[in-house]
């Protein structure tokens, strides 16, 4: 069941249920509703009362997405920045610095940087323990870790 609110075209203002928004548009092609007050069946539809609740909902759900959006991006950022303090940052000879620390050739140190996937694949084979860096969840942001 639906409420409509409905007008006339002499501004009387009344309501009726029906059964659906179809059920609606068919009584008022085939003029089966009038005006109570002056029997016009010039009628429009006013406000949607059921539907009022539902998008001031729809709207709430939406503002707590943000938020948590915002939230994990702020999370998300502390961890980059954590990062760039105490990590040292090796660019794209992150695939080799990991080996030479893995292999004892170079000091142990914290190092981040970049590596393809494959090259991230292959450092994991080799026992290479590595973290992938979380972007910012924006899609607009596309710029890597430096
Ligand atoms: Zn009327």
């Amino acid at each position: 069941m639906i409420k409509y609110s409905l007008i006339c075209s002499e501004k009387h203002e009344f309501e009726v249920w029906f059964s659906n928004s179809s059920d609606y548009d068919a009584q008022k092609s085939k003029l089966l509703i009038s005006c109570p007050y002056c029997s016009s069946t010039k009628i429009e539809k006013g406000i949607m009362a059921p539907n009022i609740a539902s998008s001031r909902k729809r709207e709430k759900t939406a503002m707590e997405k943000d938020r948590n959006l915002s939230d994990l991006n702020s999370v998300i950022g502390k961890l980059r920045q954590h990062i760039k303090e105490k990590f040292e940052y090796v660019g794209d000879k992150f695939p080799e610095e990991a080996r030479a620390i893995y292999y004892g050739e170079k000091e142990e140190r914290k190092i981040y940087g970049e590596a393809s996937l494959d090259e991230a694949k292959n450092l994991q084979d080799e026992g290479i323990s590595l973290s992938a860096i979380p972007q910012l969840a924006s899609p607009k942001n596309k710029k890597k870790l430096n």
